[in-house]
């Protein structure tokens, strides 16, 4: 029997991101859409299409037309909510910025992206995104949320043309880091994002009773796919407890919330289990959540399946390159199929073990996992080269990540082909770091270490040797 599996049936849909997000709104216009604990917003569906209207109507009022590009450089915040859902509204492609980018990365990506306006906000606790804005050089036109020129443009707003938009259009561009050092711009559309998001939302069962506590990151695909393609598909409500990861904040989320499901990688777990003030909150009304981008010990799963009440805890396995998620564990499986597996095929997704030579291998071979279907990516943006590297002729993309299939159709994720560590969640390529010492004169020689920080499992260091 050979390491190939085809997902299920599903009905995908062909409808673009704004109207999913509108019959969603129609539907449940007086429901809770969207809960923000950190700036005091609490919007019903109604509330938040009125936001993501007047987002759309501001953006077009800047003079921006369909297809042009908008760069989000900010942490969890309404606004970022509003621009997803309003650049989709106004025909533009959303460019997610990952605000860890100092100016060599975030120069790198405003030139590469071409984008025609960049939103951010001007500094919070993590960054000074101003002045790290003023080193990168050329700037597109900006808008500074919270302030002044975030106001004008909403109070500029326009109509926003009446719009032909194919699902097959990109919607969306996330940056990966790739395999060689540099960024790669992932093109994403409507059909990948909102299937995907409906797929996820099928297997969490959600439906508009759910209240979704995303703590991860919006630029990345977890808090803007999993998070907004999830709930904008089920009527769900979506919960951003902080602007970035705060194990306090997340799990005072939930206890006020009374969220239902909890996202995160291990090692945001990690930190609210061990938190000091755990037990000072109820986590029963937890059912479901994704844990993702990386393997979860048993115990861990264990407490939060006990201790968090979450017992339909998933797992799930994706990359950016493939909206992300391909695999999927059932919230019926036992703790033991969720933990050393990362659950089985996508419906309409098909996926295959192969070898370096690109034969099939057989059931328990571990080979690269590579995965076709409604999910994979449109390219890389502007870069042929790398998109033909990533994805052959017959449409397989090739995901970098080692993998064992079982006669049962579960996959285990047993190493990476790529030289990437995860850190806390996060992707950082070795040739990054090697490019960035490479440039400061004199520069020594780059290992990596691990070393244990508070409020995580263990963070990996470039250091210097
Ligand atoms: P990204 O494109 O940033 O979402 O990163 C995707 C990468 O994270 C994958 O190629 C895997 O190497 C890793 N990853 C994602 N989900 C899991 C998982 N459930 N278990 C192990 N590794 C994972």
């Amino acid at each position: 029997m050979e390491s190939y599996a085809r997902g299920p049936e599903f009905a995908l849909t062909a409808k673009t991101a704004p109207q999913v997000f509108s019959d969603t709104a129609q539907r449940f216009a007086t429901r809770e859409a969207l809960v923000v604990p950190h700036q005091k917003i609490r919007l019903t569906w109604n509330q938040l299409a009125e936001e993501v209207e007047k987002t759309a109507r501001g953006l077009t009022g800047l003079g921006l037309v369909p297809g042009d590009r908008v760069g989000v450089w900010a942490t969890n915040c309404a606004e970022w909510i509003y621009l997803q859902l309003g650049c989709a509204q106004a025909g533009l492609v959303l460019v997610n910025v990952n605000p860890a980018y100092r100016a060599q990365e975030l120069a790198y990506v405003l030139k590469r992206s071409g984008m025609k306006a960049l939103v951010l906000r001007a500094f919070d606790s993590r960054s000074n995104y101003r002045r790290i804005l003023e080193e990168a050089g050329s700037v597109p036109p900006v808008v500074y949320l919270g302030e002044e020129s975030w106001d004008k443009m909403i109070a500029n707003g326009v109509d926003v043309p009446a719009l032909d938009a194919s699902c097959h259009d990109v919607l969306n561009i996330q940056y990966t880091s790739g395999t060689t050092g540099s960024p790669k711009g992932v093109l994403l559309t409507h059909h990948n994002l909102v299937n995907n998001g409906k797929i996820i939302a099928h297997g969490l069962r959600y439906s508009e009773q759910d209240r979704v506590c995303s703590p991860v990151p919006m630029y990345h695909c977890f808090g803007c796919v999993i998070g907004t393609m999830a709930v904008i598909a089920s009527g769900a409500a979506l919960i951003l407890p902080a602007p970035g990861f705060d194990p306090l904040a997340t799990m005072q989320a939930i206890h006020d919330e009374r969220a239902t499901s909890i996202y995160g990688v291990p090692t945001m777990f990690i930190a609210q289990l061990t938190h000091p003030e755990f037990s000072r909150f109820d986590f029963t009304s937890l059912r479901t959540g994704v844990m993702a981008g990386a393997p979860c010990p048993i115990e861990v799963m264990n407490r939060i399946v006990k201790d968090m009440h979450c017992s339909q805890m998933t797992i799930m396995y994706g990359q950016t390159e493939c909206s992300p998620i391909i695999t999927m564990a059932s919230v019926d499986d036992s703790v033991e199929l969720r933990v050393s597996t990362v659950g089985c095929t996508c419906p309409e997704t098909e996926i295959k073990i192969v070898s370096t030579e690109g034969a099939v291998v057989p059931i328990g071979e571990q080979g690269e996992l590579c995965t076709r279907g409604y999910a994979n990516m449109k390219g890389y943006d502007q870069d042929p080269d790398a998109t033909a590297r990533a994805v052959d002729k017959d449409g397989w993309l090739h995901t970098g990540d080692l993998a064992t299939m079982r006669p049962d159709g579960y996959f285990r994720i047993t190493g990476r082909l790529k030289d990437m560590i995860i850190r806390g969640g996060e992707n950082s390529i070795r040739a990054r770091w090697r490019s960035f010492f490479i440039r400061i004169p004199r520069s020594p020689m780059c290992r990596w270490s691990g070393c244990p920080m508070r409020g995580s499992a263990r963070r990996w260091l470039p250091g210097l040797s």
